[in-house]
């Protein structure tokens, strides 16, 4: 699936679009315009107007002007289709072919986890309760050895099951004794994350990109935002009825998160990373903070008690949201 021309003009703006191909501008006024050197033609004088209300450019040397889609256009000499798909290829939104085996794949695990007690129990462990929620999360169980039937069985060829990390040379689940959780955004399933219920090693996704930010498309529209490192985390906080939380899958944000946290210039958004006792969460939650309000956003950076993430803050008891509640209003009074 692919964006059309509005979800891309709301995804990326042009000022977003011309910052990461280097544009150096200065803002003029109350930063509602940009102005700097046309990357349309030569010149030592800058006569490139951005504004970012109207989200349009003018150029006063070469005498261009327009939209985004207006300048890609002109700037990469792309015609209109060409353009559309370099810029959901830029924001990483490209449709792939291996979205239908991705989601025959997740269905599947979603369908494991009833008959194996001990997904439920992990799940349990780790405060997941909620039936509900889990269906809504697709959160599945992979038991191993089962999956490349199955999709065989469905003619998916081995090489592209193999070539998708799905199983290994062997045949062998990639996912063995695993929570399954899809990484959606809307209709999009960019990855699957695997959590280790024993000793192998906790985290797995599958060898591709993890895709944007968790479940943006509703998330977003929220005015405040809650990010946090994890799913687990991600899925206590929705079942808290903090649903407008999104994850990262980690604490270093891909380009293509950075730029969605940071397209709406109102937003607010409480970074939310473990409190780890070597300090690397909370230092990774300074520098997003100082990144966001570097381009105009408020970002707070919420509090746990030492050595805790959000997960195990909820695991330990603090089942009622109004604590948690208390930690957000106290980030924001820093
Ligand atoms: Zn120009």
């Amino acid at each position: 699936m692919s964006l059309g021309l509005q979800d891309l003009k709301q995804r990326l703006s042009l000022l977003e679009y011309l910052q990461r191909h280097s544009w150096k501008a200065r803002p003029i006024g109350a930063h509602e315009e940009f102005v700097g050197l046309c990357p349309l033609h030569p010149e030592s004088h800058p006569s490139f107007y951005v504004n970012t209300t109207k989200n349009v450019f003018y150029c006063h040397g070469c005498g261009r002007g327009g939209d985004l889609i207006r300048f890609v256009q002109l700037y990469l000499k792309l015609s209109f289709q060409e353009t559309i798909a370099h810029l959901n290829n830029e924001l990483g939104l490209s449709a792939p072919k291996e979205d239908a085996v991705l989601r025959e794949t997740a269905g599947f695990y979603e369908r494991q986890l009833d008959s194996h007690n001990e997904a439920w129990d992990y799940l349990h462990s780790r405060g997941l309760q909620d039936p509900r929620l889990i269906r809504q999360l697709g959160i599945g169980y992979a038991p191993g050895g089962t999956l490349r039937r199955h999709l065989t069985s469905m003619g998916y060829p081995f090489e592209r099951l193999l070539e998708l990390g799905l199983i290994d040379q062997r045949g062998h689940d990639a996912f063995y004794r695993r929570i399954i959780f899809p990484c959606v955004d809307g209709a999009r399933l960019s990855n699957l994350y695997g959590r280790s219920i024993n000793n192998a090693a906790p985290h797995r996704f599958l060898p591709r990109p993890k895709g944007g930010l968790f479940a943006w498309s509703s998330v977003g529209a929220s005015p405040e935002v809650i990010l946090v490192e994890g799913l687990f985390d991600l899925a206590v906080l929705w079942q808290a009825g903090f649903v407008n939380t999104t994850c990262a899958f980690g604490t270093h944000l891909t380009q293509v998160q950075f730029l969605q946290l940071a397209d709406n210039p109102n937003r607010k958004v409480f970074i939310t990373f473990d409190s780890d006792p070597n300090g690397a969460g909370q230092s990774a939650a300074r520098s997003l903070a100082q990144r966001l309000r570097s381009v105009g956003l408020k970002a707070h950076i919420v509090d746990l008690p030492e050595g805790q993430d959000p997960n195990s803050y909820f695991v330990s008891g603090m089942l009622m949201s109004s604590d948690f509640d208390k930690r957000l209003a106290r980030a924001q009074s820093l």
